[in-house]
């Protein structure tokens, strides 16, 4: 429905919330609707606000309406209301939609508040499936990003207020971290390194530029209690240095009162650590961190410690201690949150390249931020089509690197607005 005009239901904050997060959007409105609307339609949009019953008149019955109330209950309700209207369903559509045909037709660009910049894909650890080391096909190569143009990123695109700073190798081998987070909070930029750390190196510096409020969470990622069970699969890694780093790192959040950086103890639950678990919760909850487990990557060992899982709580005994199935919040789903990235913060590698989700490592969108500019890349008409077909659940675009994506499937849903 190329250009067509939209009426909106409903201005309330998940209106405005859009029009914040999708700049351009407003131009597809043809005026809103809302409960509590004045009569004369004023409003501080840039659109007119009538109250509902102006739909009643019959004139805007070919108008497609979308319903922005996020609650399924009330628009059900307003659905109702609207077909007695006279709307007819088919013209009723909602915000995915509607923001979908805005990033088709040109209306909406994108123009994100975070983003997620690798500085480092290089790590000191040999870990047994990490894509870096046992993929022929990884196109990440070996790099840094340099302070000068971290600086230079942030300046180009003030907009932006996030940066996640890990993707494929160790942050915290970077030579200039110190630096880079010293840049940052000059900036008033928060920073997260939440894809994960190894966490085996950390110098004092950085470490006292941890607890300066700017880095709000850090993601350790550690598959064991102990240094047997942890080195199976954190090879080269030394399970007690990790700890100590912690606890480093606690001190100085006690010394200076603060409750950033937040900690998460990640664990990919595996079949040899599964043994190490209750050993793990007790220490995270003595370091403060929050315990969150993982599936891994390697689907056999996934589906292998699926299938433990599901005997050990059949058993009904013994797994008391094991972290529950899926459902509960306990183990998070690999197939979750990654193409919301292409939208709310695109990945980027450590060299430029747009990677648009951190599931991205065999290939990218043949654009590079450093050299093109961050918006005119996630603003390129292919990228825009894709997140818009990605939006309607629909099948992701040839010659992208979403075509060959193993993650997607449509019936999770996963990119929403
Ligand atoms: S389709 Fe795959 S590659 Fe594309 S954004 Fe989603 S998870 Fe990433």
């Amino acid at each position: 429905m190329a250009s067509e005009r939209v009426i909106l239901y409903g201005v309330g904050r998940r209106c405005r919330r859009f029009l914040r997060e999708y700049p351009g959007c407003e131009n597809s409105v043809l005026f809103a609707v809302d409960k509590d609307a004045g009569d004369e339609g004023i409003s501080s949009f840039s659109f007119a606000v009538y109250k509902p019953e102006v739909l009643n008149s019959g004139k805007y019955y070919d108008i497609p309406v979308v319903i922005t109330v996020a609650d399924p209950q009330t628009v059900h309700d307003i659905q109702k209301v609207l077909v007695n209207y006279g709307v007819s369903e088919n013209r009723i559509i909602t915000p995915k939609a509607w923001i979908a045909d805005c990033l088709e037709n040109g209306t909406v660009y994108l123009k994100p508040k975070a983003v997620r910049l690798d500085i480092c894909s290089l790590c000191q650890l040999n870990c047994r499936d990490c894509y870096m080391r046992i993929s022929p096909a990884q196109t990440i190569g070996s790099g840094l990003v340099t302070v000068s143009q971290f600086c230079t990123f942030l300046d180009e695109n003030p907009f932006i207020r996030r940066v996640e700073l890990s993707n494929s190798g160790e942050p915290f081998i970077h030579p200039h971290l110190h630096e880079i987070l010293a840049e940052a909070e000059k900036r008033n930029i928060e920073i997260t390194i939440d894809n994960g750390t190894n966490f085996n190196y950390v110098t004092d510096e950085v470490l006292s530029s941890l607890v300066n409020g700017t880095v709000k969470k850090i993601r350790v990622s550690i598959d064991g209690a102990s240094q047997d069970v942890y080195s199976v699969y954190r090879r080269n890694g030394n399970f007690e240095q990790v700890i100590t780093n912690i606890r480093r790192l606690n001190a100085l959040k006690r010394k200076y009162g603060t409750v950033y950086p937040q900690l998460i103890w990640q664990y990919v639950l595996m079949k040899h650590n599964l043994c190490d678990i209750e050993k793990a919760e007790e220490l995270a909850k003595e370091l403060g961190m929050i315990m969150e487990f993982k599936e891994s990557w390697n689907v056999k060992e996934a589906s292998a410690v699926r299938e433990i899982l599901q005997e050990k709580a059949a058993e009904g005994n013994g797994g008391n201690h094991l972290p529950k199935q899926q459902n509960n919040v306990h183990i998070s789903d690999n197939s979750v949150f990654y193409c919301e990235m292409l939208i709310h913060s695109p990945q980027i590698n450590w060299d430029g390249r747009l990677l648009g989700c951190c599931n991205v490592y065999r290939s990218d969108w043949g654009l590079n931020v450093f050299e093109n500019g961050f918006l005119n890349c996630i603003n390129s008409p292919i990228y825009l089509k894709t997140c818009a077909s990605l939006l309607r659940n629909g099948n992701p675009l040839p010659n992208t690197p979403c075509e060959k994506c193993t993650l997607w499937n449509p019936k999770t849903k996963r990119l929403d607005i």
